[in-house]
């Protein structure tokens, strides 16, 4: 059977200042299980430089190293951490215990990383207490915890994972005589219970209660005290090791990994808060465009994208015609002939007329409107007194009107109701607002005073950005009656091209207008879709996301050095807390995790107050005006976690990484 720990020839240099240092200068010795063994030696003679080597926290330069028969200087980070986890307890002379974890939390860390179950590891670590004495101080912090006491939790987290060899370098160095008495009566009960002890001290009187005594001096071993004894273990206690299977233990990590990184930017908090500054601004500025490019779309989807869409409206009239050359009015044949282009779905013409309208004594110029069924809502007018046209009025060819806002304030006093009301259509201009005619229309109907009866009145939608009309104040009337009474002609002033999507909308007016100048010989009258205006403001809006998504990057990118920087910062600050994680059985990609869940964290919530900056934002907004509504949606949110997320891994895994490299012996040492 191999021994429990054979070495030969072990040598360890340090290069100090070009200078070489042998701490170990070919020592060879063999342990047995169940042995209870000390180091003695002056300060300087290796007995710190052994025991790591021994503690596997620290690699030799050279020499043969056995654990078990098995050769562990083949050994690499992750399979050294196993030995250490499964193997191994240390006590250290300073206690490292992690400052922010009570008694039982850091008893109870080994069997984290070896991936025990909460409730059992809990169990675990109370009852490895209270046999230490400490059941009353199960949830007090090392400050608040005796020299002798913490270094009982530090025993209790040596044993945590079994302790088949425990490893105290000066355990009594740092208590006074009395509790140091009672630590190495401890020592001696563990080793009678079959704990394999290594205790390394400089006092002749604490090595004098090992068995066997080995004296270091320059590295070298001067005096082997005692053959091995054969005092063979009856094999220690049980001792969980890992029983958790792989979820248990992917879950203990992830725990340890956010609590510990919660801790910490708990522990700092206006650190944090600075450091989440860019990351917030950025993820403000993502989530406001995306808030704002949604909500201008919807809102001109609802604006010329809804009735609008697929349309395009042709009126009389250029302001580009040479003088005296009067705009030609549209006639059926033309239409007829425009109905036949590809793309083409209908044409649906309507025809209008300036006239006098006159109520109570006040004289108005209107431009009367031969209105379709869907007239008023292509223009974007909606009722807010009164009514609509119904299918009736168009039957009956009513003499009904619908006035718009303008018509009504030069028709009407104040605060008037208009619905019910009579007024008078005329023909005839004012001459004063002649000017505003188009040149060269048809001269008004002569000899027609019609009296029509209000039925409704019409405002601009908010939220349009189309205006239609000439300024003037707008009557509009069913077609039908407009064309028996009004204006007999059969040509119309304004017509609107429905389109069937097989060509895109451009496309589609392109054909038309040139169709349209071919028969009029010349360009007289003016076009407009929605579409097109759809598009164009698309653009404008594309550079407005393309100004954001810029800000955005660059607060993100500036935010995300922000966070590396305090996470070399954190790494630096906790490299002892990581020796220790180390020494008691943390992988490299356990520390990794840890800071990387960290950088995570930070990023995450930096990120979240970046969303509600944007959600206060969009209140702000909303409040402000009404044309846009903003919303930060489910997308935006699950957008800024992902970019959060992305810029914390990014940005985080080089300070994880060096967190991970270093080796626990520095680690330790680090003040
Ligand atoms: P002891 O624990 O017996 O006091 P150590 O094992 O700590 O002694 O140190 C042995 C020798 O190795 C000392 O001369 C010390 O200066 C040197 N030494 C230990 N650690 C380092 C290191 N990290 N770098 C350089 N020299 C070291
Ligand atoms: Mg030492």
């Amino acid at each position: 059977m191999p021994a429990l720990i054979e070495v030969r020839e072990l040598v360890r240099r340090y290069q100090l200042g070009g200078q070489e240092v042998r701490a170990l200068d070919g020592v060879s010795l063999t342990i047995e299980a169940g042995e209870f063994v000390a180091i003695m030696g002056q300060s300087g003679s290796g007995k710190s430089t052994l025991m790591n080597v021994l503690g596997c926290l620290d690699n030799p330069s050279s020499g043969q190293f056995l654990i078990d028969g098995q050769d562990v200087s083949a050994f690499g980070p992750d399979e050294l951490a196993q030995l250490r986890r499964e193997r191994f307890g240390f006590i250290f002379q300073r206690y490292h215990l992690l400052p922010h974890l009570d008694a039982r939390g850091n008893a109870a860390l080994p069997s984290v990383y070896a991936g025990l179950a909460d409730a059992e590891r809990q169990q675990r670590a109370e009852s490895l207490l209270t046999r230490l004495g400490l059941q009353e101080r199960m949830h007090h912090r090392p400050n608040e915890l005796s020299g002798g006491q913490q270094q009982r939790v530090s025993i209790a987290r040596a044993l945590m994972n079994g302790g088949q060899i425990i490893l105290a370098d000066e355990p009594t160095g740092a208590l006074d005589s009395a509790s140091g008495a009672e630590l190495l009566a401890l020592l001696k009960e563990l080793n009678a219970a079959g704990h394999t002890i290594i205790l390394v001290t400089h006092d002749a009187h604490v090595a004098a209660h090992a068995r066997r005594v080995i004296e270091l001096r320059d590295g070298h071993i001067v005096r082997d005290g005692g053959t091995p004894d054969a005092h063979q273990a009856a094999s220690n206690e049980s001792a969980p090791r890992g029983q958790g299977g792989w979820w248990s233990r992917k879950r203990a990590q992830w725990r340890e990994a956010l609590m510990s990184a919660w801790q910490s930017l708990k522990g700092n908090r206006l650190r944090t808060a600075l450091s989440m500054l860019g990351i917030s601004i950025g993820i403000a500025a993502v989530v406001s465009i995306m808030a704002l490019t949604t909500a201008a779309r919807s809102s001109i989807e609802k604006d010329v994208g809804g009735f609008l869409s697929g349309r395009i409206v042709f009126w009389r009239g250029n302001p580009n015609l040479p003088p005296g050359v009067p705009p030609q009015p549209f006639r059926p044949t033309e239409l007829e002939a425009l109905r036949a282009l590809p793309g083409v779905r209908a044409v649906t013409s309507e025809r209008e007329t300036q006239m006098t309208a006159r109520h109570a004594g006040r004289d108005s110029m209107v431009a009367v409107l031969g209105a379709e069924p869907h007239s008023l809502q292509m223009r974007k007018l909606k009722v807010v007194e009164g009514r609509a046209f119904a299918p009736v009025d168009f039957a009956t060819s009513a003499h009904v009107v619908v006035l718009d806002e303008k018509a009504r304030d030069n028709l009407f006093k104040k605060g008037e109701k208009v619905v019910g009301r009579t007024v008078l259509l005329a023909p005839g201009l004012d001459p004063q607002q002649a000017a505003a005619q188009i040149p060269g229309s048809p001269p008004p109907p002569v000899g027609v005073a019609l009296p029509v009866t209000v039925i409704g009145l019409v405002a601009q939608d908010t939220g349009s950005m189309v205006q239609f009309g000439n300024g003037l104040g707008q009557v509009f009337m069913p077609h039908t009656a407009y064309s028996k009474k009004l204006d007999l002609r059969p040509d119309a002033d304004v017509f609107n091209v429905l389109m069937d999507f097989s060509l895109p909308p451009a496309e589609v007016r392109k054909q038309v207008v040139y169709r349209l100048r071919a028969l009029h010989g010349i360009e007289d009258f003016g076009s407009w879709s929605g579409e097109e205006e759809f598009q164009s403001f698309q653009q404008v809006t594309g550079a407005l996301s393309l100004l954001f998504a810029g800000v955005g990057a660059i607060s993100l990118l500036v935010g995300g050095v922000g966070v590396m920087n305090i996470m070399l910062v954190s790494v630096s600050e906790r490299t002892r807390e990581i020796g220790i994680r180390m020494a008691v059985g943390a992988r490299q990609a356990d520390v990794r995790l840890q800071f990387l869940v960290e950088a995570v964290l930070l990023c995450c919530l930096g990120g979240l107050v970046g969303v509600a900056l944007s959600g206060l934002g969009a209140v702000a907004l909303n409040a402000a005006q009404d044309k846009l509504h903003v919303e930060v949606s489910g997308a935006a949110l699950a957008l800024a976690f992902a970019v959060s997320s992305l810029v914390g891994l990014v940005f985080g895994t080089v300070p994880a990484r060096r967190a991970a490299a270093l080796s626990p012996v520095d680690a330790l040492a680090r003040e």
